[in-house]
């Protein structure tokens, strides 16, 4: 098969195993869905949360220097104003001069073609891709608000506040995850580019001379926690973006690219933003140390959680074994931790006893399944599928049919198929090693 074919195929059965196994599902679906939206169901959600979790605890929950905000999505227009976002957050968009279809210049596969029947495109104009609405009963200009584009904002108006309540000294760092929302001109490539998607960003604040010792420090962490979601470390790419091709606001930015099957596209992204939002907003910091005012600089680390999905699952796919394809999630963020079995669903003391197990377990780590559907062959699948690390199964020797392995189920390993003997009051300790 040629490469091209290959990646394409891999797409597809990333994109029907999300949707089979209840990771996420197009957007308002049954009316035939909406352009870039998806939406995440019982297992991509607990993926997520635990990807948005094990980030909030490495940046926030385990550092002193760090403060936690949950904006609102709707800001002051304001806000925008400063921030540039009016006057210039678009994207250049050119039109098919045949069939009408539009596109964004830059993602064109052959420049000045269209994508679609190949004819040629229009001149670019610039398109801006914040979502407008009306707050209020009046609608006229004074009443327009946008659903924020980013997230980052919110923490930049918010920086008055943080340090009038927290008296934070130089560095520290604001972080939030939320929703941003962009209309994208060619939203494509599953949950790569949606219209609504959510955004984990940190805004460190430093001492202009720190700039360079924390934008490398942040690499270094960044980098770290890709590793321990598990993405492919080799398929992560780091691109120093040109002096030419910066953001107006930016004297550095690194992308983060990831080797998708559609290409290698931008994961997450590190900038260093000078002192551009705060001077925007006329906020200041009242530095104790020298005495006088000060605008600090900022590093910004952000990364965007639907490409963490993607980037995690397309790592975690596994097809050496045709007959059996999993996902090879690391414990720490796979959506189920176990799957606990009855042997026979039909024999009560089995299921008593599977429901005993099941219970402790679930008041341990929460995300834990009891499965009795179909054979134990087919549990395994489907456990392999969602990428559970581990099936326990409660058999008769559990109940004491051979005496020495009383009270002990089998425990299998979603990697190797390995089937291990333990003891049920060794389970707990058993997972959290792994964990
Ligand atoms: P791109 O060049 O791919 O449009 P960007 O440079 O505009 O991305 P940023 O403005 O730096 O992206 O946004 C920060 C992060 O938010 C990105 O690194 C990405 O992970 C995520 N992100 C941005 N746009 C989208 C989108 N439309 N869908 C999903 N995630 C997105």
């Amino acid at each position: 098969m040629a490469q091209n074919e290959q990646n394409n195929d891999l797409m597809e059965k990333i994109v029907s195993l999300c949707k089979r196994r209840g990771f996420i599902y197009q957007g308002s679906e049954i009316y035939g869905g909406l352009a870039g939206t998806f939406d995440y169901a019982h297992y991509g959600l607990a993926l997520k949360n635990n990807i948005k979790n094990s980030w909030w605890k490495k940046f926030v929950d385990s550092r002193r220097d760090m403060y936690g905000i949950d904006a609102s999505i709707i800001m002051n227009s304001k806000v925008w104003e400063a921030s540039g976002h009016v006057a210039g957050f678009s994207d250049p968009l050119v039109e098919c001069t045949k069939c009408k279809r539009r596109f964004r210049e830059d993602t064109l596969k052959e420049k000045g073609k269209c994508d679609d029947c190949g004819s040629p495109v229009g001149m670019p104009r610039q398109f801006n891709m914040m979502f407008a609405t009306q707050i209020g009963a009046m609608e006229d200009s004074s009443t327009t608000v946008y659903l924020r584009p980013e997230t980052a904002q919110g923490i930049f108006v918010n920086f008055k506040n943080t340090v009038d309540s927290f008296h934070p000294k130089l560095p520290f760092g604001i972080a939030q995850i939320g929703k941003a929302f962009r209309n994208e001109i060619t939203p494509r490539d599953f949950i790569f580019r949606v219209r609504e998607f959510e955004q984990m960003e940190i805004e460190y604040f430093v001492r202009e001379n720190d700039w360079h010792k924390y934008f490398e420090y942040f690499k270094d962490e960044m980098l770290e926690w890709m590793e321990s979601v598990g993405i492919d470390m080799n398929k992560v790419h780091e691109l120093e973006v040109e002096i030419g091709d910066l953001a107006h606001y930016s004297k550095r930015t690194m992308d983060f690219e990831f080797e998708y099957p559609f290409g290698k596209k931008e994961l997450f992204g590190l900038a260093y933003r000078q002192d551009f939002d705060l001077k925007n907003h006329g906020l200041e910091y009242q530095d104790e140390e020298n005495g006088g005012k000060l605008t600090p600089h900022v590093i910004e680390p952000t990364f965007g959680v639907d490409r963490a999905v993607l980037a995690v699952l397309l790592s975690a796919y596994n097809e050496e074994d045709p007959e059996r394809p999993f996902l090879k999630l690391k414990p720490n963020i796979a959506p189920v931790i176990c799957a606990v079995s009855p042997l026979l669903k039909n024999k009560p003391e089995l299921v008593e006893k599977a429901e005993m197990v099941f219970g402790m377990l679930k008041a341990e780590f929460g995300r834990v399944a009891y499965d009795d559907n179909g054979n134990i062959g087919k549990r395994y699948r489907r456990q392999d599928e969602i990428g559970t690390p581990y099936c326990i199964v409660v058999d008769f020797d559990t109940l004491g049919e051979n005496p020495d392995l009383l009270d002990t189920v089998t425990i299998r390993d979603r990697d190797t198929g390995n089937q291990e003997r333990v003891k049920i009051s060794d389970l707990i300790s058993k997972i959290k090693e792994q964990m």
